[in-house]
């Protein structure tokens, strides 16, 4: 098995260290900045597998530090924010992060959501044409779902909508990101439109639509598509 490389970026000494020994006991290899411009150049100067974000730094924004890694930086990258900073989580998930994870938290928690990101880093390349998740397959070049045998007929824009979640498999999208993909800028604060797409397609695609085991929600931020 590879070694993982992980890039810390946290100001804060004490979650800095738990962060380091308990990745370090899994044996991923750290590395670690205690600020917004240290953690850039550290990025650049030997691009890590997944970065762990902290929202609030000294130096920068947190949302800044992103937006500068998202200019080049592909793979994952996991926001830690606090409590208070719901509006601020949700804009970097906007802005391009894969995945956030909420302060107090535990390392079974951490390590559960490294293990996703590194999952889904190797999202849906424009090579592939067939997707497998469970037991729905999507053949991308036909346009066509199934879930076991059957076939699912989709409408355009159910179909535009699961494609969407299907490139970003994995990932937290939220409600606007998925509304401005879908629908275009004009009808970005219609929630209720994704509610009533989201509900039909897990009535196509989901063994038990009460309890979806493809499309996820994140509660008050979004949707995720679970990638196995
Ligand atoms: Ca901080």
């Amino acid at each position: 098995m590879t070694e993982h490389h992980i890039l810390v970026i946290e100001d804060e000494t004490p979650i800095r260290r738990f962060l380091r020994a308990s990745l370090q006991s899994e044996g991923y290899r750290v590395d670690e900045a205690a600020s917004g411009d240290e953690g850039l150049k550290l990025a650049i100067r030997q691009p890590p597998d997944v970065v762990i974000l902290d929202l609030g730094l000294p130096d920068m924004d947190g949302q800044d530090v992103l937006q500068r890694l998202r200019e080049w930086y592909t793979a994952p990258i996991i926001i830690l924010s606090a409590r208070d900073q719901e509006p601020q989580k949700i804009k970097a998930l906007d802005l391009g992060a894969d995945d956030y994870i909420t302060k107090p938290f535990g390392v079974g928690e951490l390590l559960a959501r490294l293990r996703t990101a590194l999952r889904h880093s190797h999202r849906v390349g424009p090579e592939e044409t067939t997707v497998v998740l469970g037991d729905l397959r999507i053949d991308l070049a036909a346009r066509l779902v199934h879930r076991g045998e059957e076939e699912v007929h989709l409408t355009p824009l159910e179909y535009k909508l699961f494609t969407t979640m299907i490139k970003h498999a994995g990932k937290v999208l939220t409600h606007r990101f998925l509304l401005r993909e879908v629908w275009g800028p004009l009808d970005s604060q219609e929630n209720h439109y994704l509610r009533v797409f989201v509900a039909s397609l897990r009535r196509k695609l989901e063994a038990d639509p009460a309890r979806p085991r493809h499309i996820l929600t994140e509660q008050g931020v979004g949707y995720r598509l679970a990638s196995e």
